[in-house]
Order: structure tokens, then sequence, then C-alpha cells
């Protein structure tokens, strides 16, 4: 998509224009590629169902969390929409960790259950890192699993954290071209930061990842032709962070209620931004809608893992 920028005026005039080009930059779109995938995914979907061979999803929930429920119901309609089996297996909160890795283990070897999924966060009693690793890797669909992360770094074929996959996927069909391009990743969490800067590293991508401790954050942003920011701190980039042209992938999502409305906004002050980019994603409708899309995905791909 196109976005053609009047002179000084992305945020209503308010920031005194650079000298310099205003770009005229296309929106990385990523509910419209989420759903071209999902399309193709339905396609697989009923043909494995066809050859007796459909998947089920066992996606185990401790607790009560509420932006959980909210997102497993947002899983449920688009498995549904596949044509995949969704089974959610409850536990109560005092769920100890032995018991969660009995089920785990149940599942692990229950040969109709294809994918396995834990919510997280889990209660504070369990230690996410022993109940992660429990998931046999053939069944890991999330990715997170030190199998699977090994395999990430050894450039081996395996399930890779989700919105990291979705930001590379992004990336790819938006025929950006990612090898020898200068990539600087903010944040370096396990879910985000540091899988993304591997695939990145592994598209022949060179890579620089930053984080609270980075010195000169600025400076280094300004020389990334893409710049994936995975921070968690509403709209903390602005355009003095950005190398004219540079393509802007913003994985953050904050929600917020102003003026009695929900607002929803990323790592990224996507108004400031946008005008001194070529592409960019937005939030909403950005790396978002690909979490879920690449879990489903990796669902399917467990076929071949049997
Ligand atoms: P996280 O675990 O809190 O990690 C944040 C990272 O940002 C850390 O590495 C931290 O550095 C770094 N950081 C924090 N403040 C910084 C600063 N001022 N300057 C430079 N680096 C800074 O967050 P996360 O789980 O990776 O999530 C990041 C964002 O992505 C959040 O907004 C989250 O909601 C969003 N997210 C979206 C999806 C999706 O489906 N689209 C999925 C997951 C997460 P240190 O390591 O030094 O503390």
């Amino acid at each position: 998509m196109d976005r053609t920028v009047a002179s000084g005026a992305a945020d209503g005039g308010s920031t005194p224009l650079r000298n310099v080009e205003v770009y005229m930059f296309k929106l990385i779109d990523g509910n419209s590629i989420s759903n071209d995938i999902l399309e193709e995914l339905k396609n697989k979907a009923s043909i494995l169902n066809v050859t007796g061979k459909n998947r089920v999803l066992v996606d185990i929930f401790v607790g009560d969390d509420e932006a959980s429920k909210v997102y497993i119901e947002n899983k449920k309609k688009k498995f549904n929409f596949v044509g995949l089996k969704f089974n959610q297996v409850n536990l109560p909160s005092n769920t100890t960790e032995e018991e969660l890795i009995k089920t785990i283990e149940k599942y692990n070897n229950d040969i109709d259950t294809n994918a396995i999924f834990v919510e997280l966060p889990l209660p504070k009693h369990i230690n996410e890192k022993n109940i992660i690793d429990r998931i046999d890797p053939c069944k890991d669909v999330d990715g997170f699993g030190i199998k699977c992360l090994g395999s990430l770094i050894q450039g081996a074929s395996s399930f890779f954290p989700c919105t990291a996959e979705g930001i590379i996927e992004l990336l790819k069909r938006s025929k950006i071209e990612i090898s020898g391009k200068h990539c600087v990743v903010i944040g370096r969490s396990n879910i985000v930061g540091k899988p993304v800067a591997i695939l990145m590293l592994n598209e022949n991508s060179t890579v620089t990842i930053c984080h609270s401790k980075t010195k000169d954050l600025k400076s280094i942003c300004k020389s990334a032709d893409i710049l994936i920011v995975a921070i968690g701190k509403p709209k903390l980039i602005d355009d003095s962070y950005i190398k004219e042209g540079a393509i802007v992938i913003d994985a953050g999502i904050h929600r917020s209620i102003v003026d009695g409305k929900k607002v929803i906004c990323g790592d990224v002050d996507f108004d400031k931004v946008a005008p001194h980019t070529s592409y960019i994603t937005p939030v909403p409708g950005g790396v978002g809608p690909m979490t879920v899309t690449m879990l489903i995905k990796h669902c399917i791909d467990t076929v071949n893992y049997e």
C-alpha cells in the first residue's frame, strides 16, 4: 500500500521538517499478508484432512490471566477458519509444576496430539523454563524450547518463535531484500529480540542487537537499513532514530484508554517515523496478526516431523 506524505504534515505539522527528502513510504500490511497465508494453510489443512493426517493442537491454560483468555479466543477463530482442531485444556491456578509436567507428558505421548502450546505467563509458583523444555520438540509449535532454539542457532529446520518468524515472513512477502543489509534489532528477549536477530543473520543480514544498556542507541539505529523494534515501551522510537529510507518493523503492542476510547500503539511513534521510511509496519495490523498465523503454520508443519 503506498502512502504519499504531504510535506511536514504527517503529524499535523507540529514537528518541524528536517532538511531531507520526505519518503513515499509503503505500509507493510500484516492483516493482508496474514490472510493470504491463512488461505494457503487452509488448502494444506484440507489436504491433510483428506489423507487422514488432520492436525490437533492442545492448548494448555493454567489459571485465569485475562490477556491469555483474549489471545486464546483469537487463536480459536483462526484455527477454525483453517480447519484445524484446537483442544483447550484448562488447569486451575493452584496446579503444581509436577502436575503441569505430567499433563505435558500425557500429550507428548498421545499419538492424536500433534502440537502442544502452553499459555504464558504461567502462575508465579511455576518455573516457565522447566515447563517449556518438557514439550516434545516435534510438538513445540511455539518454538521456545531449548532444542528448537538450538536449531535456530545452527540454522537447522525446526519451529522458531512465532513473532520472530512472522517478521521475516513480512519482509520476504513484501519482497524486501534482507541479504547484505544492516539490521538493527532493539530488544533481546528470548521470544522476539534474540530469535529475530538470529533469523536475520541466517538470512545474511549484518545484525546489531541493542538493549537497555546499549550506549548511543540513536546513532546505532541511524545506521540501520532495517530497524526491528521490540522494546515494550510505547512510541519510544521517533524520527530522530531513523536513517532516511530505512525499513522499520514494530513488534510492540500497547493498549490504553484515551478519552474513553481504546487506543493501540507500538514501540515506534508511527506518525513521526513513517514519512522517513521506505517501508513500515503499522500497529495494529503489522506484526501482530503474524504471530498466530505462524503458530498455525507450525501446527501444519508438524506433519514433517513424524
Ligand atoms: P521484553 O521481554 O520486556 O524485552 C524488552 C527488551 O527491550 C529487553 O531486551 C530490554 O533490554 C529492551 N529495552 C527496554 N527498554 C529499552 C530502552 N530504553 N532502550 C533499549 N532497549 C530497551 O519484551 P518482549 O517480550 O520482547 O516484547 C517487546 C514488545 O513486543 C512488547 O511491546 C510486546 O507487547 C510486543 N510483543 C508482540 C508480540 C506480537 O504478537 N506482535 C509478541 C510478543 C511481544 P534489557 O534486556 O537490557 O532489559
